[in-house]
């Protein structure tokens, strides 16, 4: 394991400098792609001249590891880690407490489905540090008493935590990197770019050429993806049971999306979401919220809420796309019969062919 992330890391020095292309008149590109956050971190970037996308790309890489440094659970300098090892209040940056302010408003709309405060049990269960094992039931018990959003307390940018909770930003951080990321690419001229940060997409703008980006929704046990979506300056975050688990000694395959709930990995029917949104932070925290809610739940919550679009996969490999984003969907051929539409009306969910077919006849 250490060998393999010692490659990345070469890997991802030999390829941190920006590299450009440009083909006579039209934008040019510069291209990054590091390691970061746990995860490979691509940015594209377009402009007029090589200089702009470059600096650009220089200054979202810097970015992302300043965000890197304040929100890392892992990390032992981090902003979060000063708060998980002190038992009185922590003065932070204003970027942390506003991302944990946010954090608790999304736990609290998702019933805590969505907690900022799984820390103990992700790593009771080994997702933080690869030591995979099945905690038992007392265990779980006694972390449960430790967990809840109510646990952070908060003013101004003074926060503590309450009865020994600890943090854990996994489930958000990268989304609301991102966003800071294509803030930044913004106000340094970029028109259109894309970042891909493990398969969290942010797009800015549309593709150089004026078309929307097709966004490939991978297919969570094949090895193509279920579907695309043609969008452009926004989010696509998807959260999923394959992206990291353990086969337990029981034979079973325990994954890294925790019910607080129960402590355990969440079974609610669900096998991936992909949430497409304006904000990275708010497609991050309910990519891995609704996916603890499962289907039904998911579905009333966009219903009630809105703001956003959803995909969703089911334990029967069914594809449910929220109505928003229906006409911009298009599902793989083997998934396109099984595609359903989830409409504002809980007892309506037709076929996406019908749907389709039903908006083209008027
Ligand atoms: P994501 O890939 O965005 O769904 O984030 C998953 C990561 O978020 C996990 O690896 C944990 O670090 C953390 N996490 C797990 N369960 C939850 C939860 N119920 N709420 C918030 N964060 C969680
Ligand atoms: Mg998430």
């Amino acid at each position: 394991m250490r060998m393999f992330q010692a490659v990345v890391m070469a890997l991802s020095v030999a390829l941190c400098f920006p590299s450009c292309k440009g083909k006579g008149g039209e934008a040019v590109e510069a291209v990054s792609e590091m390691v970061a956050m746990g995860t490979v971190v691509s940015i594209t970037a377009y402009a007029s001249s090589s200089g702009e996308a470059e600096s650009a790309v220089s200054l979202a890489e810097m970015e992302i590891q300043r965000l890197e440094k304040l929100w890392s659970a892992t990390d032992s300098e981090s902003e979060i880690s000063a708060l998980n090892s002190s038992l009185g209040s922590v003065n932070v940056s204003s970027e942390t407490a506003e991302l944990l302010l946010f954090a608790k408003e999304m736990a609290g709309k998702t019933g805590g489905a969505f907690d900022p405060t799984v820390y103990p049990l992700v790593n009771a269960w080994g997702f933080l540090t690869y030591q995979y094992r099945i905690p038992p039931d007392d265990e779980i018990a006694d972390i449960l008493l430790r967990t809840g959003s109510e646990k952070i307390l908060l003013a101004g940018n003074t926060v503590m935590l309450l009865s020994g909770a600890q943090l854990d930003l996994g489930g958000i951080a990268k989304g609301a990197a991102g966003d800071s990321v294509a803030k930044i690419l913004r106000e340094n001229g970029i028109g259109s770019a894309i970042i891909n940060l493990g398969g969290n997409v942010h797009l800015v703008g549309a593709r150089p050429d004026g078309h929307p980006w097709r966004i490939g929704i991978r297919d969570p046990y094949g090895r193509g993806i279920l579907g695309l979506v043609a969008v452009q300056d926004c989010t696509v975050i998807t959260s999923g049971d394959y992206e990291r688990n353990f086969q337990g000694e029981d034979g079973r395959v325990y994954h890294h999306i925790i019910d607080p709930a129960t402590g355990r990995p969440a079974e609610n029917g669900l096998i991936s979401v992909t949430i497409i949104a304006e904000e990275g932070r708010l497609a991050d925290a309910l990519s891995t919220g609704l996916f603890v809610l499962g289907k039904e739940k998911a579905a009333d919550f966009w219903r009630e809420y809105g703001g956003f679009e959803t995909v969703l996969v089911t334990f029967e490999n069914e594809i449910l796309v929220s109505e928003g984003i229906a006409d911009a969907f298009t599902a793989d051929f083997e998934y396109a019969a099984a595609a359903r539409v989830i409409t504002k009306d809980p007892d309506y969910s037709p076929l996406l062919e019908d749907f389709i077919a039903a908006e083209a006849a008027g």
